[in-house]
């Protein structure tokens, strides 16, 4: 690709960061000293009391959503429109994800919708914090108020995000951050669970690291898992989370030049931000408007690839995916706004150092791509 969709920065400091963790006199490589100051520094990045380290955002989830002890026979209310992850952690545990549509500006789960979705089997809402847009918390957090539901945060794609001066991944019972390298810090694979609560903290921490209690090494108190994050993945994470405004604010300045270079461009829906927000952009995901099929779409898709640029078509509808339609037999029809903007949107090429030119030449070739379609 001539411009990727995405790419990690890595600098001089996270370099450094990583080497002096291979040339430790002691070779710590795992359960070392950086481990603990990364999540020290992500708790604070969170506004939580608690951060576990993990190695990947879906293993946070997973241990969330057992820590939480929700089983077979449980419901979770979630959204279809989402990486894959955030139903999959309700599955791992036998639960059953209970789809909720998604309001169409910001693409979260629409709270006005989720009253009809509980039954007495519901236990939580777990909510995702789409594109880096927060959900709206505010809503989410009455209703599960009201009916005495665990609210969970998957923040994954929004470390440094705001909602009314407060924080992504600080909402509900615990909240979830993810370390890919599309993600805005990158620790190679990694991910975070970040809480308020001790005793959840205890049981993820546990579980985290193969169900040791406080007995020593061969003590293992309950069922675990082997979800640990190394020491050069932490010492990477510790070093880029350091210049996390930075990061927002750049990518910040890529949104806003997008934004202007696509306005004038008839048939495109720019994504949009809700009062009160404060955005840390994850991907820039624009939609085609309502005129387009999905094959137009599909026909840009391929358009914009063969000139060399990346994009995909982000997210594919979780309750299409066949596995998920065999496990859940849900079908096309039953979430008409995650369908609608699932079939039209385009996730242009999105990273800290993309260059202005590179901005504009994306920009000639959606709208070159998109008189060709129609
Ligand atoms: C990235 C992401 C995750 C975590 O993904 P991993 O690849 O397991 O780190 C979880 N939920 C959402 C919404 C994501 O975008």
């Amino acid at each position: 690709m001539q411009i990727p969709l995405a790419r990690p920065e890595i600098d001089d400091a996270d370099i450094a960061a990583v080497r002096s963790v291979l040339q430790d006199p002691e070779g710590r490589l795992a359960l070392g000293p950086r481990l603990g100051a990364f999540e020290r520094d992500l708790a604070d990045a969170a506004d939580r009391k608690i951060a576990i380290a993990v190695s990947s955002g879906t293993c946070a989830l997973h241990l969330i959503v057992r820590a939480l002890g929700i089983g077979p026979g449980d419901e979770v209310i979630t959204t279809p429109f989402s990486f894959v992850a955030s139903t999959n952690c309700v599955l791992f545990e036998r639960a059953t994800p209970v789809f909720v549509d998604i309001e169409p500006r910001t693409l979260c789960i629409d709270p006005e919708r989720i009253d009809a979705a509980i039954t007495p089997k519901t236990r939580a809402i777990l909510a995702v914090d789409v594109f880096g847009h927060p959900a709206d918390w505010p809503a989410l957090e009455r209703i599960a108020d009201r009916h005495g539901l665990a609210l969970i945060d998957d923040s994954a794609e929004a470390l440094g995000s705001m909602l009314n001066g407060r924080r992504c991944g600080s909402f509900g019972r615990a909240g979830v951050f993810g370390f890919y390298p599309n993600k805005q810090i990158t620790t190679g694979e990694g991910g975070a669970v970040v809480t308020d609560d001790p005793h959840l903290a205890e049981l993820c921490r546990s579980m985290a690291d193969q169900g040791r209690g406080d007995g020593g090494w061969l003590h293992h108190v309950r069922l675990g898992y082997n979800y640990r994050l190394d020491e050069m993945s932490a010492a990477l994470g510790l070093s880029q989370l350091g210049r996390l405004d930075a990061i927002v604010e750049s990518r910040a300045r890529v949104a806003e030049r997008y934004s202007d270079a696509l306005a004038g461009i008839d048939g495109i829906v720019l994504p949009s931000v809700a009062d009160g927000v404060r955005m840390s952009w994850f991907v820039y995901v624009v939609r085609l408007a309502e005129r387009f099929s999905r094959s137009d779409r599909d026909g840009v898709l391929e358009g914009l690839s063969r000139r060399g640029i990346g994009c995909r078509d982000y997210f594919q509808p979780i309750h299409l995916l066949p596995f998920v339609r065999e496990a859940l037999g849900t079908a096309p029809g039953r979430f008409p706004v995650t369908e609608a903007v699932a079939d039209r949107t385009i996730a242009l090429p999105f990273f800290n150092r993309i260059r202005e030119e590179q901005i504009e030449m994306v920009a000639g070739a959606l709208r070159e791509e998109l008189e060709r379609v129609g």
